[in-house]
């Protein structure tokens, strides 16, 4: 019998730090935020509904007034919460697939290889960390770790029509992400 083809999983958190934040603050659930670096310096994070105001990097004393105006919420980064909340989903993550290898401290990457219904179990990771955690992820699926990232890009871009799970094993719809993405934008 021929070896089985290779299917990875990388399932990435959205805007981690923004999203840890946002578990305990469910007050601001619809309120854009950002997280700053020590010291409060400058922006490391910022939830999706923040992007469209703030650039990652930007420092704080120089966006206050532009964070008021457009009533963004900024945190002081907690390092402890986000290892604690990061070992949540990772746990989680382990006990749903059968090997886990921890890239960062929010995205994982799955070996599914020999895996049916990849689609259901992409859904299926999504929709218990969110339950179980709060914290949303996107699952990008594809023959090669690289890909998986591609997939997992486009699974965030396209949120909405994607459902936040992407799987490019099917050469089709690989073209159709492969045409329809500017590659510098997913190393970025
Ligand atoms: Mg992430």
């Amino acid at each position: 019998m021929s070896k089985p083809t290779p299917v990875f999983g990388l399932i990435d958190c959205n805007s981690f730090y923004a999203s840890c934040e946002r578990v305990f603050r469910p007050d601001l659930a619809k309120v854009p935020i950002v997280v700053l670096s020590n010291n409060d310096g400058c922006v490391i994070a910022r939830s999706y509904d923040a992007k469209p105001f703030v650039k990652m990097g930007e420092p704080y004393f120089q966006i206050k007034e532009k964070l008021r105006h457009h009533g963004i919420v900024a945190f002081s980064s907690n390092y402890a919460l986000y290892g604690d909340m990061s070992e949540r989903v990772m746990t989680l993550i382990e006990s749903m697939v059968p090997a886990v290898e921890v890239y960062s401290i929010d995205e994982a990457f799955a070996d599914l290889t020999g895996i049916e219904g990849l689609d259901a179990l992409g859904r299926q990771i999504r929709s218990r960390v969110l339950r179980c955690t709060g914290i949303p992820v996107g699952v990008g699926i594809a023959p090669t770790k690289t890909l998986a990232k591609l997939a997992n890009h486009t699974a965030k871009r396209l949120q909405a029509q994607t459902g936040g799970v992407v799987n490019i094993c099917d050469q089709v719809k690989r073209d159709w992400v492969l045409r329809n993405t500017d590659v510098a934008e997913v190393w970025g």
